[in-house]
């Protein structure tokens, strides 16, 4: 198995409520508004053969790792050009909110701030922002590449990973 990792960083604020958005984490903690520069990592695998599926990935990792001919995964900069182009234009020095946050939306919009407000079902977490990250750009990738996992680390020691296959985490 050949994987290849992307790590890219960016800064932002948030704070957390839980997942119905009914009350915030406690004041004294992440529920006040604080910053982080977070950094993430994407591991991603390949596979050349044309009959197998993306969709059943459980059982094609066992063939996958293959490389195209000039001996890559994928091209670093393919990566840096689909993620981190995106990252800098909507996660970079904003606010990532709750989407049931209003009266930080109301905020925000009245200071002209810059802000990101996460999907219905989500919250302002590492977790959320791993699990986001995932879905937004596993299917956005060049034919045959494969997403295994992305970890979202809030602080050197603090890491959240999302992947579909447990042997990722
Ligand atoms: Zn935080």
């Amino acid at each position: 198995m050949l994987t290849v990792s992307k790590e890219m960083k960016w800064a932002s604020s948030h704070r957390l409520m839980n997942k119905d958005g009914t009350k915030f984490y406690p004041k004294e903690k992440c529920g006040s508004g604080h910053g982080h520069e977070y950094f993430c990592e994407f591991t991603f695998t390949n596979y050349t053969s044309s009959e197998l599926d993306k969709t059943t990935c459980a059982v094609i990792l066992e063939k996958c790792g293959e490389t195209d001919e000039f001996g890559f995964v994928i091209d670093f900069s393919d990566i840096k050009k689909i993620v981190q182009t995106w990252i800098d234009e909507n996660w970079d020095h904003v606010t990532i909110v709750h989407p049931k946050d209003k009266s930080l939306i109301e905020f925000l919009i009245k200071e002209g701030d810059r802000f990101f407000i996460m999907p219905e079902g989500y919250t302002t977490s590492a977790e959320s922002m791993a699990m986001f990250l995932f879905k937004k750009f596993e299917n956005l990738l060049p034919e045959g590449v494969i997403l295994l996992s992305v970890s979202v680390w809030e602080t050197l020691t603090s890491k959240a990973t999302y992947s579909k296959d447990k042997r990722w985490i």
